[in-house]
């Protein structure tokens, strides 16, 4: 059955699920309005129109079987996706407890005081943008969110997404590169939303690239764009993944096993905010093991390119 074997792969989505269900229940409601009008039938030419309501029952049967596993297994994913946010938001609570009581410690230690600081920059930046997506994925799954566009320097933008990944790399000794700086780069943006992709694809590149790994940012032009790519030599992303990437819940096999944490919605919402800016995003990987590369394009507001 088509559902079944789709439920086993990593890729299936809770939407995809959904529109699964929509799909077998309005197949339900017409099957039912045909029976209705067997019934009637029955009626006039009691023989055929037995064996053709026999028929429709069987398969009203075998589709609200598929109804009931698509809605088992979806209300089975809510709960899974609900334990893991759960997760993921208690995972940096111990290290800001054990920060908390070793900052008194550290009162006259300069060094070890400037420690527990980072730590605790750094758990805050990252629950900071665990609760960022949620929101902001429930606000685009409910088609509820506004920019808020001004025009500002991308360069300062990437400056503060840097800053609140910088943890996480230097946790996992990860060489950061960024590519020289250039004058300033004008964009009509949502500050807070860019920093936030510019944020998930560094956590991401961060997150999937094992300790001692690369992970460069390099910034250019292309017309009246400007293009901004991430690039890892982590675990890379399988081809069958690849196309679904930027899907809601969507998460490649091999990452959930180097790293179990993880909703799948960081992606989505990068797409959707890209999307809004009237940039695009896309992803590359020549598979597993071999790394993997995020290309961000955003047009270069008007008025600097009249500057
Ligand atoms: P999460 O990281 O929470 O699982 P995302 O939506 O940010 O969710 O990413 C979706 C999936 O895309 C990840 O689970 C992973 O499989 C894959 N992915 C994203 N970025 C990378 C990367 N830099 N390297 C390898 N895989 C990646």
């Amino acid at each position: 059955m088509a559902a079944s074997s789709q439920a086993d792969t990593a890729i299936l989505s809770v939407a995809l699920l959904n529109q699964q269900i929509e799909a077998a229940r309005s197949e339900l409601a017409l099957l039912r309005g045909q029976l209705v009008q067997l019934r009637s039938d029955i009626a006039d030419a009691p023989g055929e129109a037995l064996r053709a309501a026999n028929e429709l029952l069987a398969r009203a049967r075998s589709d609200a079987k598929l109804v009931e596993v698509v809605a088992t297994e979806a209300h089975g994913r809510r709960v899974s996706f609900l334990a893991t946010v759960a997760h993921e938001l208690r995972n940096p609570l111990m290290p800001l407890r054990l920060a908390a009581v070793m900052l008194d410690r550290a009162r006259t230690d300069e060094a070890a005081h400037a420690r527990l600081q980072a730590t605790i920059t750094g758990q805050v930046a990252q629950m900071t943008r665990l609760i960022g997506d949620l929101l902001e994925g429930s606000r685009i799954s409910t088609g509820n969110f506004r920019l808020e566009r001004t025009v500002i320097d991308l360069n300062a933008v990437l400056d503060r997404a840097i800053e609140t990944s910088q943890p996480g790399m230097d946790a996992r000794k990860h060489r950061f590169e960024r590519s020289p700086r250039s004058g300033p780069v004008m964009v009509l943006g949502d500050a807070v939303r860019l920093v936030q992709v510019f944020g998930n694809l560094l956590e991401n590149a961060s997150k999937y690239t094992l300790e001692g790994g690369a992970i460069s940012l390099r910034v250019g032009m292309r017309g009246h764009a400007v293009v901004v790519t991430i690039t890892d030599n982590g675990i890379g992303i399988s081809e069958k993944a690849l196309p679904h990437v930027f899907d809601m819940f969507v998460r490649d096999q091999h990452a959930t096993e180097v790293n179990e944490g993880g909703l799948g919605i960081g992606l989505a919402v990068v797409r959707e905010l890209i999307k809004a800016h009237e940039g695009s995003v896309g992803a590359t990987s020549a598979g597993k093991s071999q790394g993997s590369e995020f290309v961000v394009m955003l047009p270069v507001a008007a008025v600097s390119r009249t500057a």
